[in-house]
């Protein structure tokens, strides 16, 4: 059995000239037309009555097709809507495509197979829209969720993992002598494990916060360069540590987090440098278009390049527990997380033992300075 239409035809006059649409939908069995004669009209009967779908037919006048373009807007979110007018005029039809309109047809195109395809298409299109909409919110809360869930689970487990510490540290200074040294030895590995897993609490902490909206400022990137350098200076003396940098941009942003991203991968960059050369680190910066690019070369160690892309998955590195590289394979992940939040882009390309080069794009904002 087919299934009845409910088509609501709207006219945007009480003395439409052509009543084509109306005398061709009388010729479809199971299509159902109520008439309207005004976007006012149109909505009231809305809230009255569910139809399957809306044809506005319009005249010639311009004010009817804006108004026509401003109700599709409210109207288009749950019902298809089909505009019929008496030209092909590609560009409004284009309009009103991008406003939410499922179809329009020119007079010239406007017959009873057209008629009836693009209104089975609309609906069965915007039914697809509808579905795929749901599925949209659906995943983004459930998304939301789990990145809540990290958040809470990874800050209420740092007040337990604290007592372990203070206890296991307790332990170690007023009862050592009572300790035999298999206890002892237990007793080191315990505090051992305890204190990586505070790194790591720490590290998927900052992860979930790089997803959550932070107030954003006016940041001197020289500055924050110039304080990470600063903040690091034991490392870089330690290793000989060389770090040039470009004039860079000021951009809005929230500072923590453009701190912690410039941070790691400063960090990095000496970090993973080779035992027998003192770190080169140089920051360069260039200007694309709209984007700021913002790339931190190294002569470290490098990564062969099909890895490019997985070091910024979460916990993922290219090194044993056991190297002399020691991390917990989080910071790129976070770097990614804040880099795309704020609707940049990060890279990486390296060769194994030749060096490697991050590259971070950020859209350039025109800054509002007080
Ligand atoms: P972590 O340094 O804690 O391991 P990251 O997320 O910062 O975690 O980096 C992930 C992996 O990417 C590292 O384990 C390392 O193998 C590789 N890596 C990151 N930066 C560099 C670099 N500058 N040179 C070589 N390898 C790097």
């Amino acid at each position: 059995m087919t299934k009845d239409i409910n088509i609501l035809l709207t006219y945007d006059t009480y003395y439409p000239d052509e009543t084509l649409t109306e005398d061709l939908l009388e010729q479809l069995e199971n299509y159902h037309c109520t008439k309207v004669y005004s976007f006012i009209e149109l909505s009231r009967k809305l809230k009255e009555q569910e139809f399957d779908i809306i044809l506005l037919d319009l005249s010639q006048s311009q004010v009817s097709r804006i108004a026509a373009l401003i109700s599709i807007e409210f109207e288009a979110k749950d019902i298809p809507v089909i505009v019929i007018s008496g030209d092909e005029d590609e560009e409004f039809a284009l309009q009103l495509v991008k406003q939410g309109a499922q179809d329009h047809l020119g007079s010239d195109c406007l017959c009873l197979t057209n008629l009836k395809k693009s209104i089975n298409l609309a609906i069965e299109r915007k039914q697809l829209q509808n579905r795929l909409e749901f599925y949209m919110d659906s995943f983004e809360a459930s998304n939301k969720e789990l990145e809540n869930f990290a958040y809470v689970a990874s800050h209420d487990l740092q007040e337990p993992l604290r007592k372990i510490i203070t206890f296991g540290d307790r332990l170690t200074s007023k009862c050592t002598e009572q300790l035999d040294d298999k206890a002892q030895d237990y007793l080191g590995r315990m505090q051992g494990a305890a204190s990586r897993m505070k790194i790591l609490l720490n590290d998927l902490l900052q992860y979930s916060r790089a997803s959550r909206q932070a107030e954003e400022e006016v940041i001197d990137l020289n500055q924050l360069v110039k304080e990470i350098i600063d903040s690091l200076d034991d490392v870089i003396q330690e290793k000989q540590a060389q770090i040039s940098y470009d004039d860079l941009p000021n951009i809005e942003a929230n500072h923590t987090q453009i701190q912690q991203v410039f941070q790691n991968l400063i960090s990095n960059a000496i970090k993973y440098s080779k035992e027998a050369e003192s770190p080169q680190v140089k920051i360069e910066y260039k200007r694309d278009k709209d984007q700021h690019v913002i790339s931190f070369s190294d002569n470290g160690i490098g990564f062969s390049n099909e890895y490019a892309k997985k070091i910024f998955n979460q916990f993922y590195r290219l090194h044993g527990k056991n190297s002399q590289y020691q991390g917990t394979g989080m910071g790129l992940a976070i770097c990614k997380k804040i880099i795309e939040r704020g609707g940049g882009s990060i890279a990486a390309t390296s060769e194994e033992g030749q060096g490697s080069t991050f590259i971070i794009r950020l859209p350039a904002k025109e800054l509002v300075t007080t």
